[in-house]
């Protein structure tokens, strides 16, 4: 049946149209099943005009939202509900089990932004060659009559050239937002979303969860997609960049029965997933670990989480959760004087306490700790270990962070790292364990500058910045970036130069 039949008929059934799994899927599935529409024809080449079945047809809202998402002129055709979803189920079967949208990648295929793809191909192709980056975030940003795309890789954010543009802007926007069920008529608030994601390259499948963000500016809405593994990749500490030392002294800290241990370092120095790694070490059925957060940021496998708020006071915790009888007690973070007099108090009677705080070196803890107000014989009896690290790019090691691969006289991208030269990221740490003549000096109140100077320790966060920039894990400017390393004495970075001769 041609084209032009089809559109002058006045009566229509679902056999009268040749369906097409890429025509019907233009359209995102839940807002197909939602609304109860489908795409039934493209006849864009000579008339700009879609065919779309519909089973309330006099419904203009629905009509609309579909000219906005295509960008075409619809010509709406009732057809009944089992029609429809049988349309529906037809074109979206693979993805029909689940709540996710599924991304097909062909992880060898390059991909190529065109001037006229369509905003579904376009956020595809957006959506596969962000996650094939290992980008954490997507930002795309409007200006006078330019887009910008960008994706964070590694913590570094990078401009991405793009095929998004002031015409195709308002579809792709409009599709994201249909995904993730936000308004698509609201174009002045801010909204937030989510959008499940499952990444198909060939027959292995990673399961990702992206958040959305909606701000409108003066050129239009700016969008930012986070992008996060839904199943906690915990790697062993021993991956993590740390030193043979480190990785000993984390190990025999472990196996203490009580005392607390520390991971320390600003935001984003990724002390939460060194607490996890160790955690996945003890969690054995020998202990019985619980979780007490405010709030739970993530999912800890096969440990008891419990979401607590601190102001409640330590006795009334204390109460609660001690007579739990665990082993281990994991604190989410101690930034109060009621967490860390819960920690203390958990500690001093029998159970080991991981935790995490945010101070920039690892004795900053004592400092920490005076400050919320716990009295300093506490944290002489109970401080065993606090681990204090810092995040570092990884040069690539495919084209020596040169970001490009020579072929004779020719140059041509890093496939490895897309050019940029920086592939992973790797720890910086040092750690602190206060031996007798340390801890006395803690209970004799003592001053940082003098516990500093007494605490022989060679392997300070600097120390371990240079050596991985004298074996090339890192470069120079990489690490200025998160530690001075031009440091005078003054300073807790403080290098000793016999350490490093040694070394
Ligand atoms: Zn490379």
């Amino acid at each position: 049946m041609s084209t032009t039949e089809l559109e002058n008929r006045d009566f229509y059934e679902l056999e009268h149209f040749k369906l097409q799994k890429q025509i019907i899927t233009k359209l995102p599935k839940k807002f197909c099943y939602e609304n109860m529409v489908v795409i039934l024809k493209d006849c864009d080449s000579s008339s700009n005009l879609f065919l779309v079945g519909m089973l309330h047809i006099e419904d203009t809202t629905i009509l609309n939202k579909i000219k906005n998402l295509l960008h075409k002129k619809i010509k709406p055709i009732q057809l009944n509900e089992y029609e429809i979803t049988k349309a529906l189920d037809f074109a979206f079967s693979d993805q029909y089990r689940t709540e996710e949208y599924v991304l097909n990648i062909n992880q060898t295929r390059e991909i190529h932004f065109s001037k006229n793809q369509e905003a579904k191909d376009i956020l595809d192709d957006l959506l596969s060659q962000a996650i094939k980056m290992n980008s954490t975030d997507i930002h795309i940003e409007n200006y006078n009559d330019d887009i910008d795309l960008r994706f964070r890789i590694d913590g570094v954010l990078h401009q991405i050239v793009t095929p998004l543009n002031p015409k195709n802007i308002k579809q792709v926007i409009g599709r994201i937002k249909v995904m993730s069920e936000l308004d698509l008529a609201e174009r002045h608030m801010p909204q937030d979303g989510k959008l499940k994601i499952a990444y198909k390259n060939g027959e292995t499948i990673r399961h990702l969860d992206i958040r959305i963000s909606v701000l409108p500016s003066n050129y239009g809405e700016n969008i930012v997609l986070r992008i996060l593994d839904s199943e906690i990749l915990i790697s062993p500490y021993i991956n993590l960049g740390l030193s043979d030392t480190n990785i000993n002294r984390i190990n025999q800290h472990c196996q203490l029965k009580n005392g607390i241990i520390l991971f320390t370092g600003p935001t984003g120095s990724g002390k939460t997933t060194t607490l996890y790694s160790v955690i996945n070490k003890i969690n054995t059925s020998e202990n019985k670990i619980i979780s007490i957060e405010d709030p739970i940021e993530f999912d800890i496998p096969k440990i008891s989480q419990y979401q607590v708020d601190f102001r409640l006071g330590f006795e009334v915790l204390a109460k609660a959760f001690l007579r739990h009888d665990p082993d281990v007690i994991i604190i989410g973070e101690i930034r109060d004087e009621e967490s860390a007099k819960f920690a203390l108090r958990a500690s001093s009677t029998g159970h080991l306490v991981l935790s995490t705080m945010h101070t920039n070196d690892a004795i900053s803890v004592i400092g920490r700790f005076r400050d919320l107000g716990v009295p300093d014989s506490f944290v002489a009896e109970n401080l065993r270990l606090s681990v204090s690290q810092r995040l570092v790019r990884k040069s690539c090691k495919k084209c020596n962070g040169t970001g490009f691969l020579e072929n004779h006289s020719t140059k041509a991208k890093c496939p490895n790292c897309f050019g940029i030269g920086y592939k992973g990221r790797t720890g910086l740490f040092e750690t602190f364990s206060p031996d007798n003549k340390i801890k006395s000096m803690i209970a004799d109140h003592k001053s940082l500058q003098e516990i500093r100077s007494q605490y022989k320790n060679e392997e300070t966060l600097e120390f371990a910045a240079r050596q991985k920039i004298n074996a090339s894990v890192t470069t120079k400017e990489e690490v200025m970036k998160v530690i001075n390393l031009n440091s005078t004495k003054e300073e807790p970075y403080q290098l000793n130069s016999d350490a490093l001769h040694r070394h």
